[in-house]
């Protein structure tokens, strides 16, 4: 074998992405794949079959390979690779590293997909070109979360949850409610699948006139219940003038979020992705970049867009099947 090669699984709320990558971060081939959710050892399955095929695609045998990286949205419980209640999968707990050592004996090992993005970032992106030793990804899709790295030292936390920084309080008035159960979280007013939540606060104080004169009211002919981000971004990018205010308001609660993951982790550079995120770049960042200077206490970091962009958790989870030697400890913990 000519080079040392692993295979890198992210986990998502509907589909399973795989690569075959070497050290570098070159991916040799990729696969997407919806979940199967029909029993407990439906992914582990998935991951078996994606890693054969993966060899035989780079004819390698499987036992040539370094190790599997799976990234996966948490809870989990990271040593003994289980998830925890995971979205969308409707059982309790779903053990991955056993069944798949099992099946092939080299060694798997499970992260929180942010925290393998902050991993992706150092190996892989920026992070990796400057060698910055304190650097926080945060990811605003259909939740917001993030990992850091700080003195070059992988923040995991107990059972692989550090940096829930989605769950940051931001609005002590708590007038919305966050998929945990408590509120006033950042992720309940900013995340992809809470804006249509903020937007409907937001118009119930505002008051049906000004509402009902707004692009917002008409492009979902006045039935709330059916907007969604995406029809508020287009809102925004049509200059509507509701939505920009609201955008701003939304731009003011992402500034409080950022300054306070700037002020716990005191990072150099901040990279930004998740769909939100690298889909509205222009609407989500100016206003964080503008703003985190009027609250923060620390050093004001860089802030930016990764250029992983999507496969952010897929390059994170091929360093981690890189940088862990057993497969348990990473080099940056
Ligand atoms: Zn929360």
């Amino acid at each position: 074998m000519s080079e040392s090669l692993a295979v890198g699984v992210d986990i998502g709320g509907t589909n399973l992405r795989g690569v075959i990558a070497n050290e570098a971060g070159e991916f040799l081939f990729r696969e997407k794949e919806k979940i199967n959710t029909k029993d407990k050892k439906g992914i582990s399955r998935q991951i078996i079959k994606l890693v054969d095929d993966f060899c035989e695609s780079a004819k390698i045998e499987v036992n040539d390979l370094k190790g599997i990286g799976i990234a996966s949205t948490g809870p989990m419980k990271r040593k003994e690779g289980v998830l925890i209640e995971p979205t969308n999968i409707p059982f309790d707990e779903v053990p991955l590293k056993e069944p798949i050592e099992k099946k092939i004996d080299i060694p798997v090992s499970l992260i929180n997909d942010c925290i393998a993005g902050v991993l992706g970032e150092k190996e892989y992106g920026i992070g990796s070109e400057r060698n910055v030793e304190n650097l926080v990804y945060v990811t605003m899709g259909t939740g917001i979360g993030g990992g850091a790295i700080v003195d070059n030292h992988l923040l995991i936390g107990e059972g692989g949850n550090a940096a829930e920084i989605g769950h940051f309080t931001v609005d002590p008035e708590e007038r919305l409610e966050c998929g945990c159960g408590k509120k006033g979280h950042w992720e309940a007013y900013c995340s992809g699948k809470n804006i249509p939540n903020y937007l409907r606060l937001r118009f119930s104080e505002i008051g049906d006139e000004r509402v009902q004169n707004s692009l917002l009211h008409d492009l979902v002919s006045g039935d709330y219940s059916e907007i969604d981000a995406k029809l508020f971004f287009d809102a925004v990018r049509k200059e509507d003038e509701l939505a920009n205010q609201i955008a701003e308001e939304i731009g003011n609660l992402n500034a409080i979020g950022f300054s306070n993951v700037i002020d716990a982790y005191a990072p150099s550079l901040i990279t930004v992705g998740g769909s939100v995120a690298l889909k509205n770049e222009k609407i989500v960042l100016p206003p964080v970049q503008k703003q985190v200077k009027n609250h923060i206490r620390n050093i004001e970091p860089e802030i930016a867009i990764t250029p992983l962009k999507e496969d952010v958790g897929l390059y994170g989870a091929v360093a981690e099947a890189f940088t862990s030697p057993n497969q348990s400890e990473s080099r940056y913990l």
